[in-house]
């Protein structure tokens, strides 16, 4: 089940990730390309600890995946320890899709004739 829900988590964060440059700078002009579609943008998610992230997520989800099953069936404590677990298991592979996502939209937007803006500042 957490892996299903993570695998959503991925498909929910690819798909923002690839449109978020896009929505923070639309393409109403052949200049749109500004900070969130430039090289140090691309070089800041490089940086990302987006593993660490996912580890961190995975282990609070098992935690509180731990929690329901110490409560018992049908409480309102074990709704609330399974939200959580499905919680952070769908943020886990939300992180991941996310950053590999807003990655590809600026790997492809770097082949194009106008290319990336090194800072996108001006
Ligand atoms: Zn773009």
């Amino acid at each position: 089940m957490c892996c299903l829900v993570e695998a959503l988590g991925g498909l929910a964060g690819g798909a923002i990730g690839g449109i978020a440059p896009d929505v923070l700078e639309p393409a109403i002009s052949p200049n749109h390309r500004k900070l969130a579609h430039s090289v140090a943008t691309a070089g800041a998610i490089s940086l990302a600890k987006v593993a660490e992230w996912q580890d961190m997520c995975r282990r609070r989800g098992a935690t509180a995946t731990q929690t329901a099953l110490s409560c018992a069936a049908g409480t309102r404590e074990r709704a609330d320890a399974e939200f959580a677990a499905f919680g952070w298991s769908f943020l886990a592979g939300f992180i991941a899709g996310f950053f590999a996502g807003y990655a590809s939209h600026l790997a492809l937007d770097a082949v194009t004739a106008r290319g990336l803006p090194l800072w996108g500042l001006g």
